[in-house]
């Protein structure tokens, strides 16, 4: 679909990488187009929602819903405290820290237990009222924008599985540059698009709009003026028996919802990690 064809409620975007327009397809699914970036090889939804269409999606508890969240938290738990502890290894001293997307503040809530000074910006506001009254967590409803946050005011950001959801990932990787002191570092976890994993399980154009390979991501951070420290694959923990409420296998899961409330009962949490290389964890700094 090219320009002036779109339904109402949908945009047409050039690279936000490179800024070309050289689209090529790279897969459909959902009813929607997913392209390769001909000069710079970034994969990303276009046409795509518009701005008010994605905010609206992200209130109305369609995807990234508090209670899926809280449901899978012993399986985040788990997770996030494996990416704190490979940034801890990074940077040692604890200081300030903004997660970016908290939802329900698991990885926050652990933060602030390792010693971290933790705040965070969460768009959905039902989960940032959450974080605020049931965790008492520095969390504000909105998005990371310029203003949001004085520059140069933490020592890491954290946007863990976030990334991918973006509208503007540049330009947000730009914000949080600036809000980071010099030698802060960034940590992004998303899914990595050069595995089978996450080809198979994570193309989900309804809130996944950008794609990330190591080498796009690196790109895209050292455009936004990032020093790329490390990446790495990173498998999360899955708790098995609640994915009522997953996006993944296309829907599929919310529909044998009976049945993993069965097993939850029975078995409580099975959590597990699989060796699926399905996300990447990468480190990048801001330089002196
Ligand atoms: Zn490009």
């Amino acid at each position: 679909m090219k320009r002036g064809a779109l339904p109402p409620g949908f945009e047409y975007v050039d690279c936000n990488l490179c800024g070309a327009d050289a689209a090529r397809p790279f897969t459909r699914r959902q009813g929607a187009d997913v392209v390769a970036c001909g000069a710079c090889g970034l994969i990303y939804v276009n046409p795509r929602p518009d701005p008010a269409r994605l905010a609206q999606h992200y209130n109305s508890d369609e995807s990234s819903r508090a209670q899926y969240y809280l449901d899978v938290e012993p399986a985040d738990r788990r997770s996030f405290t494996l990416l704190l502890e490979r940034l801890e290894r990074l940077r040692p001293e604890r200081g300030d820290l903004l997660d970016v997307g908290p939802n329900v503040g698991t990885l926050l809530t652990l933060a602030v237990e390792r010693g971290w000074r933790g705040r965070g910006v969460e768009l959905n506001a039902d989960a940032a009222r959450l974080c605020r009254e049931r965790r008492g967590l520095d969390v504000v409803t909105g998005v990371l924008e310029p203003g949001r946050f004085e520059p140069r005011s933490f020592d890491v950001v954290v946007l863990a599985d976030v990334i991918e959801h973006l509208s503007d990932p540049l330009s947000v990787a730009r914000v949080v540059h600036d809000v980071l002191r010099p030698e802060g570092v960034l940590v992004v976890s998303t899914p990595d698009i050069s595995g089978w994993a996450a080809r198979a399980l994570q193309v989900k154009p309804d809130e996944h709009l950008y794609y990330f390979t190591p080498e796009t991501l690196r790109k895209l951070l050292e455009r936004a003026g990032f020093e790329w420290r490390a990446c790495e694959s990173f498998d999360r923990w899955h708790n098995l028996t609640a994915m009522t409420h997953s996006t993944t296998c296309g829907g599929l899961l919310p529909r044998l919802g009976p049945l993993f409330r069965v097993a939850r009962r029975l078995l409580g949490d099975v959590v597990v990690r699989l060796p699926l290389r399905e996300n990447l964890l990468a480190f990048a700094r801001r330089p002196v």
